[in-house]
C-alpha cells in the first residue's frame, strides 16, 4: 500500500509518500526557522499560518516527486496530535479534505507514535517489543514498545523535556535557534570538564528524568561571566549524556531483557547521545537502532510510516476524528503520575 503522510504539529511542515514495503517514495519538508528565529522560539500563530501556506504545495511536491497522483495513494495519514493545535488542525483538515475528495481512508496519527515507529521504517529487522528512548522538543520518555498503539511508559521527565533543555540553554548562551544542533556544534569546540554542572536525579531510586535544574545551572554559569559559551555547551551536553545514561541504566537493570535499544525524536540526532546509547546497548547485549539524522527531527515520512503500520493493522479513522493537543502514548501511566509527568 502507498500512504501519504502529513506533519504539522510544531514548526516543520512536511508531506511524504511511503510504501508498506518501506520504500520512501518521496518526502518534502519546509522548516520554519526563519519565521521564528527573531522570537527565539516557535510562535504558535505564526506557525499555524505558515503551515496553512506550505502544506498544499508540499503535498503537490511529494506527489510529483513520486510520479504519482492521489489516485495512486491507498490512505492518507496526518498528525492529529499532540502538538500546537493550530498547526495540527491545518494538517488534519488538509488530510480530511484530500481523503474526502479522493475517497480514500483517513488515518489520524499520534505524532509520538510517528517518532516511536520511525526506526522500523529503516530497519526491517526491528521487531516488537523494543525499548525506546523518546527524546524530543516536548518529551523525554522511556517506553516499552509492544506493538502498534501499545506502549508501556517506564519513565518520563518530571519537568523539562530534553530538547527543551537544549533549546533554552542555546538561548541563554546566545547560540541561536533551533538550539539542539547549535549546542552540539558549539560543544565540539569546548571542554566538557570545564564547567561543573549538576546531574539531576542521578542515582535516584526512581526511573524518571529531570532537566530543569541543569538549565538553571547553565544560566548561572553563563551569568558568572567566567566561562566560554563553548565550554558551557560542552559541559551541558555531557551532563545530559550522563543523566540519560544513569536513568537508562536504572531501568535496564530492573526490567526483563529486550532485544533492541532504540532512540527516536529530534534529540536522537545528537551524536554524543547516540554514542552513549550504543555503549549502553553493547553492555546489555542489545542491538542499538537509531534512525538517520533527518528521520529523527519532525518529517512526513515517519507519519506516513506510522500510517502504513496502522493501515496494515486495519486501523483507519472517521472523517470527523478530532485533533488532540494532548495525546499520551500510554494513558494509564499518564493517569497515575498526572499531567506533564
Ligand atoms: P515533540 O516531538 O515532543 O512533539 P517536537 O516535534 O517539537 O517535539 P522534534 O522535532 O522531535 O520535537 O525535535 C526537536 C528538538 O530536537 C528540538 O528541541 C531541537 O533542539 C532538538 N534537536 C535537534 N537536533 C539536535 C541535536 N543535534 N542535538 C540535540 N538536540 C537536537
Ligand atoms: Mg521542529
Ligand atoms: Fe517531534
Amino acid at each position: 500500500a502507498v500512504i501519504l503522510g502529513l506533519e504539522s504539529s510544531c514548526d516543520e511542515t512536511a508531506a511524504a509518500l511511503v510504501r508498506s514495503d518501506r520504500t520512501i517514495l518521496s518526502h518534502a519538508l519546509a522548516g520554519q526557522e526563519d519565521h521564528h528565529r527573531a522570537f527565539g522560539g516557535v510562535v504558535p500563530e505564526i506557525a499555524a499560518r505558515a503551515h496553512a501556506e506550505l502544506m498544499t504545495p508540499l503535498v503537490e511536491t511529494a506527489l510529483a516527486d513520486a510520479g504519482m497522483t492521489l489516485r495512486d495513494v491507498d490512505a492518507i495519514a496526518a498528525t492529529a496530535g499532540p502538538g500546537l493545535i493550530g498547526g495540527v488542525m491545518v494538517g488534519l483538515v488538509t488530510a480530511k479534505a484530500l481523503a474526502m475528495a479522493a475517497n480514500k481512508p483517513l488515518i489520524a496519527v499520534n505524532h509520538l507514535e510517528g517518532h516511536a515507529l520511525s526506526p522500523r521504517l529503516i530497519d526491517p529487522g526491528l521487531e516488537f517489543p523494543y525499548l525506546l528512548l523518546l527524546v524530543s522538543g516536548g518529551h523525554c520518555q522511556l517506553l516499552r514498545v509492544n506493538g502498534v498503539g501499545d506502549y508501556d511508559r517506564l519513565a518520563t521527565t518530571i519537568d523539562d523535556a530534553v530538547g527543551e533543555a537544549f533549546d533554552k540553554s542555546a538561548k541563554i548562551l546566545g547560540l541561536g535557534f533551533p538550539g539542539g544542533p547549535a549546542v552540539e556544534k558549539a560543544a565540539k569546540q569546548g571542554n566538557a570538564k570545564a564547567v561543573p554542572l549538576p546531574r539531576p536525579l542521578k542515582g535516584a531510586d526512581e526511573p524518571h528524568f529531570s532537566f530543569a535544574g541543569l538549565k538553571s545551572a547553565v544560566l548561572r554559569a553563563h551569568e558568572a561571566g567566567t566561562h566560554r559559551p563553548e565550554d558551557i555547551a560542552a559541559s551541558f551536553q555531557q551532563a545530559v549524556v550522563d543523566c540519560l545514561e544513569d536513568r537508562l541504566e536504572y531501568s535496564l537493570s530492573r526490567i526483563d531483557p529486550l532485544g533492541a535499544l532504540v532512540v527516536a525524536g529530534g534529540v536522537a540526532a545528537n551524536d554524543a547521545i547516540r554514542a552513549m546509547l550504543q555503549r549502553v546497548a553493547e553492555r546489555y547485549g542489545m542491538r542499538f537502532v537509531a534512525p538517520p539524522h533527518w528521520l529523527c527531527t519532525d518529517n512526513g515520512a515517519m507519519i506516513a510510516w506510522a500510517g502504513a503500520e496502522r493501515f496494515a493493522a486495519g486501523l483507519t479513522d472517521p472523517l470527523d476524528v478530532a485533533a488532540r493537543p494532548r495525546w499520551p502514548l500510554d494513558p494509564d501511566a499518564e493517569a497515575v503520575r498526572g499531567a506533564g509527568v
